[in-house]
């Protein structure tokens, strides 16, 4: 890192210079705005910080954020419990939700096969997708992992791994941007792969 300056203001400029999709100028700019922020707004920025780490943890059910065993998708007993939407990460299930075509529930695979940085299926949230199926509640699966390469080789192993379950499984209609990941898509449009599923097995 080029810019350098004194003891704390220098650490903390290398802190924000850590985050993603943050340089140096970036970060040197935050830096400078929390110097010249009231240290009320300072103080609750940094109570965000720690309380996030300190309170949110996954929904032991679905994976999805939580700040108890279950989330609060989980523990709504109005959801529809005959479906489950399987999508990569937590703000994946926040996309799908804001299309507000979907009110079954999730499980969040915390990533996706992807060989070209070592990630297999063991290193997902798999594992426990199966026991979820097997009390015979749960009809259809909707596969809505994100439109990409990796995406893609996940979804087609979920389909091998739920084709003898005897359930159905659906993926999302194309028209999604290829490439990206589900949270790119515009509510419209997630909203209609979804409404246009299609059954796969
Ligand atoms: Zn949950």
């Amino acid at each position: 890192m080029s810019l350098l300056y004194e003891g704390a203001l220098q650490d903390l400029v290398e802190e924000f210079g850590r985050l993603p999709g943050i340089g140096p100028k970036s970060a040197q700019r935050m830096a400078f705005y929390i110097l010249q922020s009231d240290s009320v707004d300072v103080d609750a920025l940094a109570d965000a910080l720690k309380e996030v780490k300190r309170r949110v943890r996954f929904c032991d059910i679905c994976g999805n954020v939580a700040e108890d065993e279950k989330c609060v998708i989980c523990k709504d007993e109005r959801r529809d419990q005959t479906m489950i939407c399987v999508v990569e990460e937590p703000k994946d299930v926040v996309a799908v939700e804001r299309t507000r075509e979907f009110r079954g529930l999730y499980h969040v695979l915390g990533g996706s096969i992807d060989p070209m940085s070592g990630i297999g299926p063991d290193d997902l949230r798999i594992k426990s997708l199966l026991p979820r199926l097997q009390s015979g509640a749960v009809t259809e699966v909707v596969i809505a992992t994100d439109p990409n390469l990796e995406g893609e080789a996940t979804a087609t192993y979920l389909i091998r791994l739920l084709s003898s379950l005897g359930i159905t499984v659906s993926r999302l209609a194309s028209g999604l941007p290829v490439g990206g990941d589900l949270e790119y898509a515009d509510e419209v449009t997630l909203g209609r792969a979804f409404e246009g599923r299609r059954t796969v097995s």
